[in-house]
């Protein structure tokens, strides 16, 4: 494990996730427009998850996937779509599901409350020895979160405050009540005047909920290094 373990933000939903010397990318929407790469400075990838195929998810995955090889994680109808698209390697799963990627890392489905056009949206949490991350995909607030916290002993949790189209601040901050991660990443917000959100109210709201909680507000392009502190 001799490369540093992190979580980058790059806009939106997307992360680039460093572990146990595997990169791993999230949702990867890099034309988005708060992004602060472009696509052709992706060039080596070896994981994709993707949370459920609308476009502000699904975004740039086709192509990355072409050129780095990296193998596609995701619903099973929506993997066999990208295979149709001409992505080499895939793994499709369902909610409850979990595969190990490597010796060290292991993928969970979860659910997620929302939409999809192919097979159903999602989450997924990740574990390695560095941190137990969770990503929310596009969600609105669901009970079973209590079970995840109970399940998992999350360290990072990203969270979509947006609203209009998943929770909002208050929302994410009650979900921190139930999931009970050491750390917890905001997206999902102000990427369009939509979903335009003040980080800092969802910070104050998320710290009263669970005390102890360290809200990290980062900027696109901004890391957090595992495991945290
Ligand atoms: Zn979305």
């Amino acid at each position: 494990m001799s490369t540093q373990s992190y979580i980058k933000w790059l806009g939106h939903a997307a992360f680039e996730i460093m572990l146990s010397g595997k990169k791993i990318l999230i949702d990867p929407w890099i034309s988005n427009p708060l992004s602060p790469v472009t696509l052709n400075e992706i060039t080596s990838v070896d994981y994709i998850l993707v949370t459920h195929d609308h476009f502000d998810h699904l975004g740039e995955t086709v192509d990355i996937a072409k050129k780095t090889n990296a193998t596609v994680v995701g619903v099973f109808e929506l993997v066999n779509y990208l295979s149709e698209q001409g992505v080499k390697n895939t793994i499709g799963m369902n909610v409850g599901g979990s595969v190990k990627l490597t010796s060290e890392i292991e993928v969970y489905v979860t659910p997620a409350l929302h939409s999809s056009s192919r097979g159903v949206p999602v989450g997924f949490i990740i574990k390695a020895p560095e941190a137990t991350i969770y990503h929310a995909g596009d969600t609105g607030l669901f009970s079973e979160m209590d079970l995840l916290g109970r399940l998992f002993k999350i360290d990072v949790a990203m969270l979509p405050i947006g609203s209009l189209f998943t929770m909002d601040p208050r929302q994410a901050a009650y979900a921190l009540t139930m999931l009970r991660p050491k750390a917890v990443i905001p997206m999902h917000y102000n990427t369009f005047p939509d979903i335009k959100q003040d980080p800092q109210q969802f910070k104050e709201l998320a710290e009263s909920m669970l005390p102890d909680v360290k809200v990290f507000i980062l900027k696109p392009g901004e890391v957090l290094q595992l495991p945290i502190k």
